[in-house]
């Protein structure tokens, strides 16, 4: 269900008025009707299914080679602060006769990350829905992000990256399986 913007935009409202502002100057009169709109859209992830991203979007092919898609941009919110984290994730899967239409890896970490999030189950939920969605011989997913919660408060840390990732089935099991993957997105964390 979309949520009630009125109903943010008399939150907001309120929330000026809290931290010391007048949500009657110039600036800030419409401030309110803003954050509406850019609160339900980066929340919009939170009322979407995977299905109605992949929409039949995976074919047949039959290889088992390792597919990776490299460099997705992610922006998320962190569910502690509410404040941006964002980087790339990377993504490899083996399949095991069903591939992805290619943007849809993007569009699945989208629908993922506009949500309230933690980086480590942001990078959980993508590499179990690429297992369930495709029956995958196993997935890795490698995801590097900034936290403004970390670089603007707290402990102002300007570079650190944090690094996650999750590996299930071959890539789990196998060491060749996650050097080839690591291997091939040149994981040097940057
Ligand atoms: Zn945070």
């Amino acid at each position: 269900m979309k949520p009630d913007a009125s109903r943010i935009e008399a939150l907001i409202h309120e929330l000026l008025i809290e931290i010391g502002e007048d949500p009657n100057r110039e600036g800030l009169l419409r401030t309110p009707h803003r954050v509406a709109a850019a609160m339900t859209f980066l929340t919009s992830g939170s009322r979407m299914n995977i299905d109605s991203i992949i929409n039949g979007a995976i074919f047949t092919q039959e290889t088992n080679s390792m597919v990776i898609v490299k460099n997705i941009e992610v922006y998320s919110l962190c569910e502690h602060h509410m404040l941006p984290f964002f980087g790339r994730c990377h993504i490899g899967y083996i399949p095991k006769g069903r591939v992805f239409g290619v943007s849809k890896l993007a569009r699945l970490v989208d629908m993922y990350a506009r949500r309230l999030q933690l980086q480590e189950r942001l990078t959980d939920q993508i590499s179990q829905a690429v297992m369930d969605s495709i029956d995958a011989v196993g997935v890795g997913v490698m995801i590097e992000a900034r936290h403004l919660c970390m670089m603007m408060r707290g402990v102002e840390k300007q570079n650190s990256v944090m690094v996650t990732s999750s590996v299930v089935g071959q890539f789990r099991e196998s060491t060749a399986t996650r050097e080839e993957f690591l291997a091939l997105i040149g994981s040097r964390a940057t």
